[in-house]
């Protein structure tokens, strides 16, 4: 699904990403975890060409991401994503906020449209705020839209950039709820995120970054967590920090 071969980076002489290379099968779910500045964000958008990178390949499926040539509005209007501050369209309704894309992109007519987003948001346990706008809902409520909106564009595979950390503790068990559904059934996902909870109980192998861009670790999730003696010496330091 999604194939990563030596994608390098840098920003002038400061290099972001190093030789980073990993592969995505249909339906995976794989938690990206490591400190901060360690090239987390900047790894998981290169997948949607929102960073670009200078070295390397990246294959989403089947699409060249590092093709020049490729359609990029196109790959992107597949790939969805969900970041830490929900980017919900403010001066749109909870309704109009799922529907913009899906008819200006995507080219559904508004009924289709429509319907399409509000099964998400019925889904996300939101179908009673549609008429609302993102200023009046709780940022747990936003960041289901936001997840909702993602889902309405019937994504290949979903990105997560820290989808809980801007919010109040009360309000992650409601989104990571949303995000562990969507593993079950099988979405392909992608997720930037400490909560190692939810890594342990939905995620098949963790990918953990040190600075410098580079993935120190790719490993099962058990093994990640079950057998911390076996990691690498950054690994274990970060465990003991999080666990
Ligand atoms: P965090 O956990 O804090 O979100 P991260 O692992 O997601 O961190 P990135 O945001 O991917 O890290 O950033 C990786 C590195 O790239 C950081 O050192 C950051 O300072 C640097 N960086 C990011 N954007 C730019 C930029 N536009 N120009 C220069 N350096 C940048
Ligand atoms: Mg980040």
């Amino acid at each position: 699904m999604i194939e990563m071969k030596n994608v390098s980076k840098w920003y002038g002489d400061f290099q972001v990403l190093t030789d980073c290379s990993t592969r995505i099968e249909k339906g995976e779910v794989v938690v990206v975890a490591g400190p901060s500045g360690s090239g987390k964000s900047t790894l998981i958008k290169t997948i949607n060409a929102l960073e670009p990178f200078q070295k390397g390949e990246i294959w989403v499926d089947g699409t060249a991401v590092h093709d020049p040539k490729t359609n990029l509005p196109k790959l992107r209007s597949r790939v969805g994503m969900v970041f830490q501050h929900f980017e919900l369209f403010p001066h749109l309704s909870v309704t109009e906020n799922l529907t913009v894309a899906q008819i200006k992109v995507l080219g559904r007519s508004k009924d289709e449209a429509h319907a399409h987003g509000l099964k998400y948001l019925e889904r996300v346990g939101l179908l009673a705020h549609k008429d609302k706008f993102p200023g009046q809902l709780s940022g747990g409520q936003q960041q289901r839209v936001a997840i909702a909106r993602a889902l309405s564009m019937d994504p290949i595979v979903m990105l997560f950039d820290e989808p809980t950390s801007a919010l109040d503790p009360e309000m992650v068990g409601e989104v990571l709820d949303v995000m562990v559904g969507l593993a079950q059934e099988g979405m392909t996902m992608m997720c930037v995120t400490h909560e190692m909870g939810f890594a342990r109980k939905v995620s098949s192998r963790v990918i953990f970054m040190d600075v410098g861009g580079k993935i120190l670790e790719d490993c099962p999730t058990q093994e990640f967590f079950g057998n911390p003696d076996a990691r690498k010496d950054r690994t274990k330091d970060f465990l003991h920090k999080i666990l």
